[in-house]
């Protein structure tokens, strides 16, 4: 099984192709849109989710590709945004990496990059939104 965040990247062309649905109907692809911007007859993008056997993914891409869609790998970073963090702490709970953590014995909460794995878990506990995912396409 396959998940994979991708970047769709359609020319002006074939954006209003319902790919979504053919992906799901022809080739078995889950695919959850996380951020999209089409509109018609302009070139679009879309940030999506994608689940599959992997021989269905890979029959997918092949489709994609075909009908002149660029897909594109995804990385996700995450933003510790500092000014906006109210200290409450709550992250450092809930980050099982501590990745964010309390600094002692000054009781101040630091962001360790190189620990993040990305799990989102902080984005949701955050009250304060102080943490934001920054996503990157690659190639
Ligand atoms: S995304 Fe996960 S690992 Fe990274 S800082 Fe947030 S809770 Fe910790
Ligand atoms: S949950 Fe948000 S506001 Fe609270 S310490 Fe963590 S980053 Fe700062």
């Amino acid at each position: 099984m396959i998940k994979r965040k991708v970047v769709l990247r359609f020319p002006a062309s074939v954006v209003e192709h319902p790919f979504i649905s053919t992906l799901a109907k022809e080739y078995n692809i889950v695919a959850s849109i996380l951020k999209a911007n089409i509109n018609p007859r302009k070139e679009g993008n879309m940030v999506v989710e994608l689940t599959a056997e992997d021989i269905d993914y890979e029959k997918g891409m092949d489709f994609l590709q075909t009908r002149g869609v660029l897909v594109q790998p995804l990385e996700q970073q995450i933003i510790w945004l500092e000014d906006r963090c109210t200290q409450c702490g709550a992250c450092t709970v809930i980050c099982p990496t501590n990745a964010l953590w309390m600094k002692r014995p000054e009781m101040t909460v630091s962001f360790c990059s190189e620990k993040c794995v990305v799990c989102e878990r902080c984005l949701k506990g955050c009250p304060a939104r102080a943490v934001e995912a920054l996503y990157l396409s690659g190639e």
